[in-house]
């Protein structure tokens, strides 16, 4: 009771779920049973990932035309722009508008990895793709493209590990607000104080749109390891070696959505405005976080819960 009496006092909670481009027929009906059980929690967006230069194109492009066709749900596509020319990235924009995306997560993309140049046109940073986007909605048609689009960049709670400081950060995070960044998801992290931290700076520098706490589920080593390589934030130790020496899956998986529970709520408690929630396309952990979160969310309106069912 008091949880729910809690959840009643407290503004609504944004919420949103990340999924990525399956790589195979099999991949492919996992996801859709997920993006069926995400549908039910009515989210605010589902973001789908965008391989750096471009590498899957056609099945992100397929799965948020997908998303927009065939469910109730608000598809958010992640765009990278290093590696492709203004030009080529225009086409893309007006690709995705004229799907009907309305929410687009303007991002750099990783630098190629053996250290070659950037192609000769490429952009450079987010901030260049986030103007981009701003001028291919402008040069639209007000028929067409009638609604603002929202674009959202990143934001790391702990520093980029190309940046020289976090303040560096936050000076860029303001870059793309100014540029016309309606909103911020971040980075994973794995101690709160990081995602408070990140705010107390961003406020004190005159960032003002919303930062969103990106959140993974902490169930699975592999993954927690994966993403800390990827994204190169160190996985908090103490919760590795718990995972590591649980006795048995289910009681590792008990401490993960336990951890992540409370990374959350952290969050929210510090200001967080909602949750980005990393699905790795699957949905039982995300959903398992999401119960015992009890988030104060606004209820599915009733003709779209009929639309579910029939
Ligand atoms: P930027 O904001 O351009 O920053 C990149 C670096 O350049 C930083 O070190 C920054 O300090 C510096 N910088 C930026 N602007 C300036 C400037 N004007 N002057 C000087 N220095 C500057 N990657 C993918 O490939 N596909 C995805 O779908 C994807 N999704 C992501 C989702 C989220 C929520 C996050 C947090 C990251 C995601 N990434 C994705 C990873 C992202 O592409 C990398 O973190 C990348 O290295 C930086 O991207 P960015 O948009 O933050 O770049």
């Amino acid at each position: 009771i008091d949880q729910s009496v809690q959840a009643h006092h407290r503004a609504p909670v944004a919420l949103s779920y990340e999924l990525f481009p399956p790589r195979s027929r099999a991949a492919e009906e996992v996801l859709w049973a997920t993006i069926r059980e995400l549908e039910t929690t009515a989210p605010d967006y589902v973001s789908v990932t965008y391989g750096a230069s471009g590498s899957n194109h056609d099945t992100a492009l397929d799965l948020v035309a997908r998303l927009q066709e065939e469910t109730l749900l608000r598809p958010l596509a992640h765009l990278t722009c290093v590696g492709d020319t203004a030009a080529e990235l225009a086409d893309i924009v007006a690709e995705l508008l004229d799907h009907g995306v309305r929410g687009i997560l303007a991002l750099r993309g990783d630098l190629p990895k053996d250290g070659s140049p950037l192609p000769e046109g490429s952009l450079r940073y987010a901030q260049d793709l986030v103007e981009l986007i701003r001028r291919v909605e402008q040069s639209r048609s007000a028929l067409l493209c009638a609604g603002k689009v929202a674009i959202g960049v990143a934001a790391y709670p702990t520093r980029h590990p190309e940046s020289p400081s976090e303040a560096h950060d936050v000076e860029v995070l303001l870059a793309k607000q100014r540029s016309g960044a309606d909103f911020a998801i971040t980075q994973v992290f794995f101690h709160a104080h990081q995602y408070e931290d990140l705010l107390f700076r961003a406020r004190r520098a005159g960032v003002t749109i919303p930062i969103i706490p990106g959140v993974m589920p902490l169930t699975s080593i592999r993954r927690v390891t994966r993403l800390s390589e990827l994204s190169g934030v160190a996985p908090d130790p103490v919760l590795l070696h718990a995972l590591e020496t649980a006795g048995s899956e289910t009681e590792a998986q008990r401490i993960g959505v336990k951890a992540t529970v409370e990374l959350a709520n952290a969050a929210l408690a510090s200001g967080a405005p909602g949750l980005h929630l990393y699905t790795f396309n699957e949905h039982r952990h995300a959903l398992d976080v999401l119960d015992r979160l009890n988030l104060p969310r606004p209820s599915r309106p009733l003709h779209e819960r009929a639309a579910l069912v029939s």
